[in-house]
């Protein structure tokens, strides 16, 4: 088997390269390629090209780019203006490798070539046409070697419905007969002429090809054929008469028998599918305007369809799993691309090929191995073979999964074909998700039972239980349970932890179930809202389908998919490659990346994916747990500030351990602890007989319980009397939370002498005047501490900016605050006026209508939500010019949200645990992007 590695090709503009490849056990040869060192940036053209960028090119001059002549294009088109799939062809022209002669017209150039108007043929296409008719030594109707073409469009995104091709173009009554002549093929030929016409009359004048079908099955039919590789040359000849008469039946005109109208028509027709709406409504959903235009390629056709040495394949650079080297693929001997897709009949494997054509063989080999060194990157190349000569068609990026692709990057840049900095723009930072969480096979059998929001990756199978306690009860036994709620409150917060899965019919990216899961790292379903819930009974109803509890069910966090039963699950190997790209990452990174967390669990998981200390510890979900939550409830119930204090100085020890042990972890990095935020009655049980039980728990009255959630029920309590606003109503809890956090910095600093700083902060601000007042409650605490422990205690005091009159008033509540954490969770709430927790009902109908590019909780609005972020930035500067900056907020975690804030000079990004690799590489992407203003 022939082996061939990727090898170093050196900067400079042409040069040679010479390979002794050995292609038998007893032949060697010698391959010698002209290679151009200059690809036309292919990661710019082939990946994610960032909108912006598309967008600001010059996509309208009026252009034409030749590739396959032998030289290199003169100028360099941009790739924006061109198109990923001239694109290629270009970059592999440019390697040296034997491309059929052919042009890209730019966009501007296309619209004249498509012009009907126009008397003639535009000059400047007049000549491209005649430089391939010189290259490949054929004309265009002529009498001798007729020039057949392909005729292609190119985009730089391509959206669906844009992608037909006209092939054989230039085929008329007259060449027919001389390509049937000279190939001495009368079938070939009329062959060839039949799928001409069937093609052009679908894509060009859009007729039905069902039509042309049966035209073939009756004539078939009055032969008495079976198949129809019975018919011979006559009978095609005849065929390609009746295709005619069909085609002037339906159009009320002849088929074109001038290639220069033939030309223009195909021309015009991928225009047209270009504009139509369906294309239109295509790149509004993906953000893209109008003004980008399409590129079209007209190149001259191969025949693959002759000789024993003729054929059609695709080679693959490198093994789509692993994303090693190696070299895979088919070959269908006597046949054109459209019969290899179509799988007209069996293929070759690459071994095949090698057995019947070694040297066919070792040329692809060894052009393949340089046109990926030349594109940097793992390639499907579509090639043919005419007579044995090898033509390269066409290459696009390989399929890969998110492992191949990381190894790939990494691979390229250690054999010196990509700077550090390269590598790391190649991989997606989303795609670093996968390879930490379980996924389902893509060929495992699937019966899905609704599609909600993909609110955290991974997927899972267990039972379907619908009570929080009884998740607990039977993980305690060992089984493997899905928690499936209506919505998730706080006070689930143990059986989140018990179950394997969440599922919930309401609630949108940023519920409390999305969050929760997310930061534990586990697969999240949230507002599958076709599903319907009836825990009394005991049943989940999908349409046309009840299921009950303990019935088992699959979640895809990744897809949103809910599916019936267990469905194989397989946990991905996490590489060194994955440690190598953070660790390069970190090199190229500005801004800090903190993780969201406050269980001792998640912080451990945290610092080993490399956060730089806790962004945010959210107090509230310390207080959930058992002997907690019960000191808590009497808080609530107390009337007196007296008993509040003896019920909160019971919470105080297990707050106090909890701060020791984050800080032990976290080992003097900073930790921002959150005060008190959400409503009380989170902490009070629903109603109905949980009250009873908990007022015995509680030795209190059940009636005073039902009083007390009667009193703290609030219409939108989300914007009630929460966050700051208790903590002023209760200024107790400020000082048991700060207690807890200073004893325990006192503690840690005295076990390890180095002192941890916390950061405390304060939720749901809107003024100075409530953050002066908590923060007199904090710093006297700090006193008394100090006091008490003799141990001199730094800490800073900030304030979340999630609501937009915070964020106004920045200049002035920096006075107070030494840090922002910008809750955008909150903030994008409350700026559009949207319940996070309902937005699942209507967003996707927002997306689908184009009124929101994206989801607004999913991916930071940069528009509206963005200028409220930057006006509190530079108040908050503008007061204090070294206020510490950091986002905690779900967005925090996403790559374009992470992009903005390293925009904005943000000190920080704070994220969920399982986010945190991502948040490093998005952060250094970004930090690279704005430096080299890609
Ligand atoms: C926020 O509002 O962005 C935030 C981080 O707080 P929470 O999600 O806890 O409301
Ligand atoms: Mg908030």
């Amino acid at each position: 088997m022939l082996q061939i590695r990727t090898y170093k090709v050196a900067e400079g503009r042409m040069r040679s390269v010479s390979l002794k490849v050995r292609v038998s056990s007893r032949t060697h040869r010698r391959l010698t390629w002209k290679i151009c060192t200059t690809p036309l940036d292919p990661a710019a053209a082939f990946r994610n090209v960032s909108l912006q960028d598309i967008m600001t090119q010059p996509t309208h001059a009026d252009a034409i780019f030749h590739f396959g002549t032998g030289t290199p294009p003169v100028g360099v088109p941009s790739l924006q203006m061109i198109g990923g799939k001239a694109g290629m062809l270009c970059n592999m022209s440019m390697a040296g490798l034997p491309v059929p002669a052919g042009f890209v017209m730019t966009p501007g150039m296309s619209r004249t070539a498509a012009d009907k108007t126009a008397e003639m043929i535009p000059p400047a296409l007049a000549e491209a046409l005649v430089a391939v008719e010189e290259v490949s030594g054929s004309t265009l109707g002529g009498t001798q070697k007729p020039l057949l073409l392909a005729i292609r469009s190119s985009a730089a995104i391509a959206v669906p419905g844009t992608g037909d091709a006209v092939i054989n173009v230039g085929l008329t009554d007259d060449t027919v007969e001389v390509l049937a002549r000279e190939s001495g093929e009368l079938r070939f030929a009329y062959d060839c002429y039949c799928r001409f016409i069937q093609n052009y009359a679908q894509v060009v004048m859009g007729d039905d090809p069902a039509a042309f079908e049966d035209v073939l099955s009756l004539y078939m039919e009055e032969r008495g054929y079976v198949s129809d590789t019975e018919m011979q040359g006559s009978d095609m000849r005849e065929l390609a008469s009746r295709f005619k008469a069909q085609y002037e039946s339906n159009n009320g005109e002849g088929f074109p028998q001038d290639p220069f109208l033939q030309i223009r028509a195909s021309c015009a027709a991928l225009l047209r599918a270009w504009a139509a709406p369906r294309a239109k409504t295509h790149r509004k959903l993906q953000g893209l305007g109008e003004d980008q235009g399409l590129a079209i390629i007209v190149q001259a056709m191969v025949n693959s369809q002759l000789g024993s040495h003729s054929g059609v394949g695709r080679i693959t650079t490198r093994h789509n799993q692993s994303g090693e080297p190696q070299q895979l693929g088919e070959f269908l001997q006597n046949a054109t691309g459209p019969d290899l897709v179509a799988r007209l009949r069996p293929s070759q494997s690459m071994q095949g090929l090698q057995d019947a054509m070694p040297t066919a063989f070792a040329e692809l080999s060894v052009a393949a191995t340089l046109l990926e060194a030349h594109i940097t990157d793992g390639l499907d190349i579509d090639f043919a073979l005419d007579h044995g000569k090898l033509w390269f068609l066409t290459a696009k990026l390989c399929r890969r999964s998110a492992q191949a692709a990381l190894h790939m990057a990494l691979d390229f840049a250690d054999q010196g074909l990509l700077t550090k900095q390269q590598a790391l723009l190649r991989v997606d930072p989303l795609s670093l998700d996968k390879l930490l969480h379980s996924t389902i096979d893509p060929d495992e059998k699937r019966t899905i039972i609704a599609t909600g929001l993909p609110a955290s990756p991974g997927a899972v199978s267990g039972l379907i239980i619908f009570d929080a306690e009884e998740a607990r009860d039977l993980a305690s036994q060992g089984r493997r349970v899905i928690l499936v709620r209506p919505e998730t409150l706080p006070e689930d917060i143990r059986g989140l932890h018990a179950a394997e899965g969440v599922l919930t019919t309401r609630g949108g990216m940023t519920s409390h179930a999305a969050v929760i899961a997310r930061g534990m790292g586990k697969p999240c379903v949230s507002g599958a809202s076709t599903l319907k819930i009836d825990a009394k009974e005991g049943t989940l109803t999908a349409p046309g389908m009840v299921l009950n509890r303990y019935d088992v069910i699959t979640l895809d966090g990744s897809t949103g998919q809910v599916l019936k039963g267990a469905v194989p699950t397989a946990k991905p190997e996490v590489s060194g490659d994955f440690a190598k790209l953070l660790s390069w990452a970190d090199e190229f990174r500005r801004m800090a990346v903190r993780a969201n967390a406050e269980t001792l669990q998640d912080a451990r998981m945290a610092k080993d994916f490399g956060a730089e200390g806790i962004g945010l510890c959210r107090t509230e979900h310390m207080f959930f747990e058992g002997d907690r939550l019960v000191a808590m409830r009497e808080m609530i119930l107390a009337d007196k500030e007296k008993d509040r204090r003896a019920a909160l100085a019971k919470v105080l020890p297990m707050l106090r351990g909890d701060f020791i042990s984050l800080f032990e972890i976290m080992a003097g990095l900073p930790v921002t602890i959150r005060l008190l935020d959400p409503p009380l009655h989170e902490f009070l049980p629903d109603g109905g007989p949980e009250i009873e039980i908990v007022a015995k728990s509680l030795n209190a009255d059940a009636a005073v319980l039902h009083r007390r959630i009667a009193e703290l029920k609030e219409q939108n309590p989300m914007l009630g009397h929460r966050g700051v606003r208790l903590l002023l109503s209760y200024p107790e809890i400020v000082e048991m939370q700060a207690r807890a956090i200073f004893e325990a910095v006192a503690a840690v600093h005295q076990s390890s002498g180095t002192p941890p700083i916390p950061e405390i902060m304060v939720p749901l601000v809107v003024s100075r005047m409530e953050l002066d007042l908590v923060r007199a409650r904090v710093d006297a605490m700090a006193i008394a501490v100090e006091k008490e422990t003799g141990v001199v205690l730094a800490y800073r005091v900030g304030t979340m900016i999630e609501l937009p009159r915070a964020a106004l008033k920045a200049d002035d509540i920096a006075k107070t605050a030494e840090f922002f954490s910008f809750g955008t969770n909150d903030l994008t709430q409350t700026t559009f006026g949207i319940s996070r927790d309902d937005s699942s009902r209507f967003i996707n109908e927002y997306q689908t209508k184009g009124i929101f590019a994206r989801d607004p909780f999913v991916t930071l609005d940069v528009e509206g939500v963005g200028e409220l972020v930057e006006i509190a930035v530079q108040r908050g500067r503008a007061t204090r010019p070294d206020i510490h900056l950091g986002i905690c907020g779900e967005h925090g975690g996403d790559p374009d949200s992470i992009a903005f804030c390293e925009a904005k000079g943000l000190d920080y990004v704070s994220c969920s645990p399982y986010r945190v690799p991502i948040a490093r590489l998005a952060a250094a992407q970004a930090h690279l992007r704005l430096k080299d203003k890609i």
